[in-house]
């Protein structure tokens, strides 16, 4: 390379081109039985060899076009919370995909879809679905029990699956242990049948290697090192980071808008022009979704960071509003929590987040970005009394997800007609 140029880095050009190529690149079992074997943990995951999370499917189009998006509800999908042990791999990894990692507060599609007026299939379309997401690699492929088994030579692939199939792998799992180990592997029959809203799926054991488990040759074994490695092949969190899109782009893809393509960065980069250079007090600043990150970057121009504040007490309609982060301890805030307007009394903050008791609601702990604009509740709020008893069915789990319950339940329901259907064939 001459002088004055600067050269490729291939290394880098591959991963690009790796990570452009996940998403759509998910393993799909055909009718039939596949056995698999199913690979350890991804990185930046400890302990389970899969990741789990709510994704909205029909992503565009309020719900009408196709795209898949990360749920950026943090009750659906702890990840987004420093809570989790995930999180902080799953933020280097939006991070790297030039994602804003704080501008995840809160999912648009949910809130639409809880604040909409929309027909039932769309809602069932969009609506957030829990998913699970494995590496696997299919071995062998047969169409029926009596034809005889294929070679497959898929190479190792990322597989998103519904409860059953999780379920049926991690029961396996319970039985057998570790089926992953590459020293001593038990693969899985996964059996498919029908297609679309029909398709009905049961995971068994397979019995040769139960009695002989499988030790993986060395080419496989560096090829599993290989894509088990950070920003390798294998890493699922990036996986789901790539299908990740900050509350902005969300929104916008949701509603059909188009949005500009950021100066030439791939990555999508679709802030208002204005960001990072024209924040203020206005109200148009405040209900942007940016606004936190934008205030932080125009520093000089955010009254909070000036040494001479402006006549910001003079202000207008805005100076009830302030940022979650600087609430002040005891005192009662408007939010907006899952689309809903809820009054919380402020508890103080934990890392990014800004934490408040629900005063109608004892057992609910809102949790907002410090960065989100509330509005400060000037009516005197009572001390909420501790309730003798449970009653008004309100025994239900905070983090309960009814439509998710209802579909994993429906899975379950099938999967054990299915079972019984198929009644003593299995020897
Ligand atoms: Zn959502």
């Amino acid at each position: 390379m001459g002088e004055g140029f600067k050269g490729v880095n291939t290394e880098r050009v591959q991963k690009d081109r790796e990570s452009r190529k996940r998403g759509s690149d998910f393993w799909s079992p055909d009718e039939g039985d596949t056995l698999l074997y199913v690979a350890p943990c991804p990185p930046g995951i400890d302990g389970v060899p899969y990741v789990e999370g709510a994704f909205h499917f029909s992503a565009t189009n309020r719900g009408e076009g196709k795209g898949a998006s990360f749920c950026l509800d943090s009750n659906a999908n702890a990840m987004l919370t420093d809570a989790d042990p995930a999180h902080d791999a799953f933020v280097s990894r939006l991070k790297e995909l030039d994602r804003d990692p704080d501008d995840m507060g809160g999912c648009s599609i949910c809130e639409a879809l809880d604040s909409g007026d929309f027909e039932k299939k769309v809602k069932d379309a969009a609506r957030k679905q829990t998913r699970y997401m494995w590496n696997v690699l299919p071995i062998k492929y047969r169409k029926k029990q009596s034809a005889p088994w294929t070679d497959l030579n898929e190479g190792l692939r990322p597989y998103m699956c519904s409860f059953t199939v999780w379920d049926g792998i991690c029961s396996v799992i319970g039985d057998l242990g570790d089926i992953t180990d590459p020293n001593g592997a038990v693969l899985i029959i996964l059996h498919r049948e029908g297609t679309g809203m029909s398709t009905r799926y049961q995971v068994s054991a397979d019995a040769a290697t139960i009695k002989k488990p499988l030790v993986l040759d060395k080419a496989t074994k560096q090829m599993l090192r290989d894509a088990l490695k950070d920003g390798g092949t294998g890493d699922l969190l990036r996986i789901v980071a790539a299908m990740t899109k900050d509350r902005t782009t969300q929104e916008a893809d949701w509603n059909g808008m188009k949005v500009e393509e950021g100066g030439g960065k791939s990555g999508g980069d679709r802030k208002p022009s204005c960001f990072g250079v024209d924040w203020d007090d206005s109200k148009e600043c405040a209900k942007c979704p940016h606004s936190g990150p934008c205030a932080k970057k125009s520093g000089a121009k955010k009254p909070k960071d000036n040494d001479d504040k402006p006549a910001k007490k003079a202000d207008d309609d805005a100076s009830e509003m302030v940022k979650a982060g600087d609430c002040v301890e005891g005192e009662a805030y408007e939010v907006k929590d899952d689309g809903k307007t809820k009054v919380g009394r402020f508890k103080g903050t934990a890392g990014k987040w800004a934490l408040f008791q629900n005063i109608e609601d004892d057992d609910d702990l809102i949790r907002l970005k410090t960065g989100v604009e509330v509005e400060h509740v000037t009516v005197e709020v009572e001390e909420p009394e501790p309730e003798p008893a449970k009653g008004k069915g309100k025994a239900k789990p905070a983090d309960d997800d009814d439509d998710d319950d209802d579909a994993a339940l429906k899975e379950l329901e099938a999967r054990i007609k299915a079972k019984a259907a198929k009644g003593g064939k299995d020897k």
